[in-house]
């Protein structure tokens, strides 16, 4: 296939991600994927990226995530600086076929506004988008630029613009999906595990109380705002409390936290992470927000864990009742899933990651999504 993809994956972290990286983590996953279909990849990101692509272009020499936390006018102005290497990019050459990008609301308002003779752009979206109607309200790309969800409750409840713009979701996908039905199957411990960051919308104090009531081990994995170790939020003090995932941590969960049977252990990676979450009894999202793609939901079926969940966002594309996870809708009957989530097949699991959630699925199911783009943007 000759078609050249500029896929734009922000000026925030290196692609692949040095740690937690949702959107970097995709376009990581992604794009080797793509390339293996034969399409020519154009990856604009940061100069310490190290993903391999035909090319890069960069406008910062690194990530500019820190300043995230800064005030808004700043993350606009650095959104729009890479924005603008971007749009250069394409004005001044012609293999362009199609710009795949995944900077939130301002990426896609830009390629918006470039007119009828830019190439045609595809925008991911990769957040709750109920909460930000505002970011979106007004798209007007006319034909050219479309939108894909991550999930189909993203997109339904995502704002009417969005929605009339899309040409459907892709789920999250993830490397260990390749041949996770041709692995060992798991050797699983006694305990619960709750993988991500730690934050209302996860719900880990709903998490923590059930454990404490059921008796059951539950470990909690995950950043608590930037902190990624213990001590590190030991060691700031009180100022640490400014940010609100803080505040939850301190105030809602920490009270269950014994060291015992509810531990925090920070944020954990590579190996560690995945030999926490194979050996998982079942990983629990006491979900109190519209879960968007829920990646962590996709490794632990990947891995041969079920998933005992809320059944909110994504979670019922994801998980089937009663196979590989055990979904409510009551908070109250979480207790009994979990008690029940044992005698669910591991093998199960894995075996619907890997006919679902591989790479490979993703990137062909982009490609189709691309053709569709395409062939709308020609039409016009
Ligand atoms: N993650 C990790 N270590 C942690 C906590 C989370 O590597 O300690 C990863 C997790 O495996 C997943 C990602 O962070 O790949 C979280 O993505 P998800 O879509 O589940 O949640 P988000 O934070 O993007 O809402």
């Amino acid at each position: 296939m000759s078609l050249t993809v500029l896929m734009n994956a922000g000026p925030w972290l290196s692609v692949p991600p040095p740690g937690y990286g949702g959107i970097e983590n995709v376009v990581a996953t992604l794009v080797p994927e793509l390339r293996r279909l034969g399409v020519r990849v154009v990856l604009a990101s940061v100069e310490t990226s190290t993903l391999a692509a035909e090319e890069r272009i960069s406008v910062f020499p690194d990530g500019q995530f820190a300043a995230l936390q800064r005030p808004y006018n700043q993350v606009c102005g650095i959104a729009q600086a890479h924005l603008a290497g971007v749009v250069r990019a394409v004005r001044t050459r012609d293999d362009i076929d199609l710009v795949h990008d995944h900077v939130e609301a301002v990426g896609l308002a830009t390629l918006a506004a470039m007119g009828p003779d830019a190439p045609p752009a595809l925008h991911t979206l990769h957040w709750d988008l109920a909460k930000h109607p505002a970011l979106y309200g007004h798209l007007d790309g006319g034909d050219r630029v479309r939108v894909n969800g991550v999930s189909a409750s993203q997109l339904a409840r995502a704002p009417r613009a969005l929605r009339e713009h899309s040409v459907g979701h892709v789920h999250l996908a993830t490397p260990l999906a390749v041949d996770a039905d041709r692995r060992k199957p798991p050797a699983k411990g006694g305990y619960l595990l709750i993988l991500g960051r730690v934050n209302p919308g996860k719900g880990q104090d709903v998490g923590a109380r059930l454990a404490q009531r059921l008796r059951m081990p539950l470990v909690l994995a995950g950043p608590v705002g930037p902190y990624h170790r213990p001590a590190d939020l030991a060691a700031a003090g009180d100022e640490a409390r400014q940010n609100p995932d803080v505040r939850f941590f301190l105030d809602e969960v920490a009270p269950h936290v014994d060291g015992d049977l509810v531990r925090w252990i920070g944020t954990v990676a590579g190996q560690e992470r995945d030999d926490l979450l194979a050996g998982a009894r079942a990983a629990l999202f006491p979900l109190r927000w519209e879960e968007p793609g829920g990646t962590a939901v996709v490794e632990s079926l990947a891995l041969g864990t079920p998933v005992v969940a809320t059944a909110r966002g994504c979670l019922p594309e994801l998980v089937e009742h009663g196979r590989t996870g055990l979904l409510t809708t009551d908070e109250d009957e979480l207790a009994d899933l979990v008690s029940a989530a044992g005698r669910l097949d591991p093998d199960e699991c894995r075996r619907e990651a890997a006919a679902r959630f591989t790479p490979a699925v993703m990137a062909q199911r982009y490609v189709e999504l691309y053709e569709r783009v395409r062939a709308t943007a020609a039409a016009a």
